[in-house]
């Protein structure tokens, strides 16, 4: 059984005061009305809030903290950047790997993606992997192409998942408001699932989360909820706002686990 995801990517916002009354208010109204166990929950913070976010909700809370990203190597003269290790040292154990602005903005390619999936692993942590297509991939007919070339290169050389869940996210949808339609994110999660299907096992198909990402809003998560290949969402925009993700994680806790 697959267990939904709401997952918020802050990206670079919030003070650290911001980011403490957040939590302060989604996660009690969160599970006033949903069970732990039926969500899984995550907020993928700025590196520096993540420790003061752990204190303030303990070891055992059922919010899953993240880091947005990490480096390559274990450790050593690599100026700012964060480890995996450092991020788990502060309480986060989820991290995101080749979100799209780190693809398209800061510049990595497939084989950089490849190496911080291999050390999120190492490090123990659980890596969201990112994958999308540019609007021009998508209307060049290219976007299992594209997406195809991300999984691989991805996974190459390992011969298990490593417990990574991963994220469909259209980079033209993302903070733009233009989400894709639900129906192409069922066909393309599905395919996706085809794929993890024929590289590892049927069993990992049946039991990887695959989440949509772009442009999610709680107008049209219903519309994501419903959908067999979707088990939940990873919200930015929407996501700094815990009125917002509070609709949006309970429209997801009502799907049901897949
Ligand atoms: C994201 O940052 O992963 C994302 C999906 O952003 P937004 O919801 O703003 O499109």
């Amino acid at each position: 059984m697959r267990i939904p995801c709401a997952y918020a990517n802050w990206k670079m916002n919030k003070t650290l005061k911001e980011a403490l009354e957040y939590v302060y208010k989604f996660v009690p109204a969160l599970f006033r009305s949903v069970k732990e166990d039926t969500l899984g929950v995550a907020i993928f913070a700025p590196s520096p809030y993540i420790w003061p976010i752990r204190q303030e909700l303990g070891d055992n809370s059922p919010v899953f903290l993240g880091g947005q990203d990490l480096y390559t190597e274990k450790d050593g003269a690599y100026t700012g950047a964060v480890s995996g290790q450092m991020l788990r040292s502060v309480g986060a154990t989820h991290v995101l790997v080749g979100h799209s602005e780190r693809r398209h903005v800061m510049g990595e390619d497939n084989a950089t993606v490849a190496k911080k999936l291999k050390r999120a692993i190492a490090d123990r942590l659980v890596p969201v992997l990112c994958v999308g297509e540019l609007l021009r991939d998508r209307e060049s007919g290219h976007t299992k192409d594209v997406v195809t070339e991300q999984l691989v290169t991805a996974w190459e050389g390992h011969e298990v998942t490593g417990g990574a869940l991963l994220a469909y996210e259209p980079v033209w949808a993302i903070g733009t408001g233009k989400n894709a339609e639900p129906g192409d994110a069922q066909s393309m999660c599905k395919w996706i699932r085809s794929w993890v299907a024929e590289r590892f096992t049927p069993e990992t198909a049946a039991s990887v989360r695959i989440l949509y990402g772009g442009s999610v809003s709680p107008e049209n998560i219903v519309h994501y909820a419903k959908l067999a290949d979707v088990d939940g969402a990873l919200v930015g925009g929407a996501g700094l706002d815990p009125d917002k993700f509070l609709v949006i994680a309970k429209a997801i806790a009502a799907r049901g686990g897949g």
